[in-house]
């Protein structure tokens, strides 16, 4: 293949260690972080390295292997194809099927299309959850409104859903920590709650208790 030949004139050249364009083996230790989803890699998890060139030099970017199938499935193909468990130091005893990996990536994409926009209301599916305002019960099949909360991961922040009861939403909306705000409130439920019968959701709207 002229690709291994082209490796072995670089490594004439350079005469440094020419690093595979992928790895795929267990963690070597549990000091590697995932790129994609930036938790630590427990050290015997399968991950993917795929060959970056930086400013200091080519390395290997690490990527839980689930994590690569959900977020790059191509690259990790063009991994399978060169089958680069080859390439571990201590080659791993399985890797899991192709198709199974394809198979997280289209849940993902499925997942990531399904995402809805905070806020949101949604009719309770399961009568098991509280609400996070008051702590009581959502019941099931009841109108829950979605608002946005600031979480912290790391030095990163995002918005993440919490769902309270639509008589809690306005001591929901005063609480330092809540991304969303009154203004434009009953808008964005409005648009963002297609599953909601409309019926059920002006019922809710009506119950907000929003002190203007
Ligand atoms: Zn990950
Ligand atoms: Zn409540």
């Amino acid at each position: 293949m002229t690709d291994e030949t082209d490796r072995k004139d670089k490594d004439a050249a350079t005469d440094e260690e020419q690093l595979p364009p992928y790895v795929i083996e267990n963690a070597r230790s549990g000091r590697s972080r995932c790129k994609t989803c930036r938790r630590t890699i427990d050290k015997g998890a399968l991950r993917l390295g795929v060959l970056i060139e930086g400013p200091f030099g080519a390395g290997h970017m690490w990527h839980h292997l689930k994590c690569a199938a959900r977020k790059m499935i191509d690259r990790v193909e063009e991994a399978y194809a060169l089958e680069a468990w080859r390439q571990a130091k201590t080659p791993p005893e399985s890797v899991p099927d192709l198709e199974q990996l394809r198979l997280l990536r289209s849940a993902a994409e499925q997942q990531r299309k399904q995402r809805k926009t905070i806020p949101y209301a949604e009719v309770d599916p399961s009568g098991r959850a509280k609400c996070k305002q008051c702590g009581e019960a959502l019941a099931k099949d009841s109108v829950r409104i979605a608002l946005g909360k600031l979480v912290q991961f790391g030095n990163q922040s995002r918005v993440a859903p919490y769902t309270v009861h639509p008589s809690c939403v306005g001591d929901a909306l005063e609480e330092p920590d809540t991304a969303t705000e009154a203004e434009g409130l009953v808008t964005a439920l409005r648009s963002n709650s297609g599953d909601v019968p409309d019926a059920l959701l002006e019922t809710a709207i009506a119950e907000l208790e929003l002190d203007e």
